[in-house]
């Protein structure tokens, strides 16, 4: 088996180029590098890498990004292993 493999086209993660200021802040705060700014827009490059943590959708101040956070937070999993309530990363 060769390394990680990504699931394509399941992720629930999508951009509203339209409500899209350009603060690059989905670009700081994604793990995966998901976002590229182009033109002064945030531009999807790397969709099928995104694990839903939820971070850009939170962070982005032109609500402009929408996921269904919670299923890929290793946050999260690691809370619920060890029985522990808490923020998704
Ligand atoms: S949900 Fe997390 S992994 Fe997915 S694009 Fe946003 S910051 Fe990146
Ligand atoms: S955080 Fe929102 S407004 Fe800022 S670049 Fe990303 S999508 Fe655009």
């Amino acid at each position: 088996m060769s390394g990680l493999r990504y699931i394509e086209g399941v992720v629930t993660l999508e951009l509203d180029r339209e409500r899209c200021i350009g603060c690059g802040l989905c670009v700081q705060v994604c793990p995966h590098g998901v976002f590229v700014l182009e033109s002064g827009q945030a531009v999807l490059t790397a969709r099928d890498q995104c694990m839903e943590c939820g971070a850009c959708a939170r962070n982005c101040p032109a609500e402009a990004i929408a996921v269904e956070a919670g299923e890929g937070c290793v946050r999260g999993i690691i809370n619920e292993l060890l029985g522990l309530e808490g923020p998704c990363c």
